[in-house]
């Protein structure tokens, strides 16, 4: 449970500052501008659709990682998103930033083995990328996104193709870089995300683990998907789901329109 096998461990990420430049490049104001549009509420509605979707999938977590790990992906999962949920409920952070650091920050302290620094790792960057802006824009989220894809690498030192989360994510961020750059909606940029990172989580089956708990089996982890790229997928769709639900809302479509009234 507490082995990371190769996550580099689990202490303070310091104040590194400025993470917000670690992967996509793009020329559109920074978070704070008139251009944001994603605010405090909709990154709280993708924390409580995480927390929806986990509890929802736990077995089937459970069950992948009882194939190549130790069986308790989804339990972990469950017990640091349920804290994140009853955090919310007892006050919301309000800004965007402020949220995914708790998000982080909750995660670091209620799951334990590999997954529980990892996806703290990579919340906290995340949050740190977006600052204090009280809305921020697609391509803000998309930079903040590499943000803590970089924190998932720099903790656990794996690549694409070493079977483990990265897998899910590093094509979900590609996917959404490239919608950005095209212009695309919220709903439909992140909707190819989610698409991406649930074609990455199946092309694990077929990839021996190199990294974590897996990695022990060698070729008989070939045939399984990796549980920490499936829950990858679910994260990413659950954005999907709190985009399109608070786009699609009766009224709330203007917090789209870049100058859209107030
Ligand atoms: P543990 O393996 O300690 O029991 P979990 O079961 O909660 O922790 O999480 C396992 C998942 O963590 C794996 O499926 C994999 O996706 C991810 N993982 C493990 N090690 C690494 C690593 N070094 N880098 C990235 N992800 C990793
Ligand atoms: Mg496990």
């Amino acid at each position: 449970m507490s082995d990371t096998n190769g996550t580099g461990g689990t202490g303070g990420t310091g104040g590194s500052g400025g993470t917000h430049k670690a992967g996509a490049a793009n020329d559109t104001p920074r978070a704070g501008g008139t251009s944001g549009g994603l605010d405090a509420a909709l990154f709280t509605a993708w924390a409580e659709e995480i927390a929806a979707a986990v509890r929802a999938d736990r077995d089937r977590l459970t069950a992948l990682d009882s194939a190549i790990g130790d069986a308790d992906h989804g339990a972990n999962l469950d017990r640091g998103f349920t804290a994140v949920a009853e955090a919310l409920a007892g006050g919301r952070p309000d800004t965007p930033g402020a949220l995914l650091s708790l998000v982080g920050n909750t995660l670091i302290r209620k799951v334990g083995g590999a997954s529980g620094p990892l996806y703290g790792m990579a919340f906290r960057e995340a949050g740190k990328a977006l600052g204090d802006a009280p809305t921020v824009s697609l391509a803000d989220l998309d930079e903040a996104l590499a943000a803590g894809l970089a924190g998932i690498r720099k903790l656990g030192s794996a690549t694409e193709g070493d079977k483990t989360m990265v897998d899910a994510l590093a094509p979900a961020l590609r996917a959404l870089t490239q919608a950005v750059q095209e212009g695309q909606d919220p709903a439909e940029a992140v909707g190819a995300a989610a698409e991406a990172a649930l074609a990455g989580a199946q092309a694990t089956i077929s990839m021996q683990a190199r990294k974590g708990r897996a990695s022990y089996l060698g070729p008989r982890s070939v045939g399984h998907e990796d549980p920490g790229a499936a829950s990858t997928a679910l994260i990413v769709r659950a954005l999907h789901a709190a985009v399109s639900r608070t786009a699609g809302a009766p009224g709330e479509t203007s917090r789209w329109a870049p100058e859209g009234p107030a």
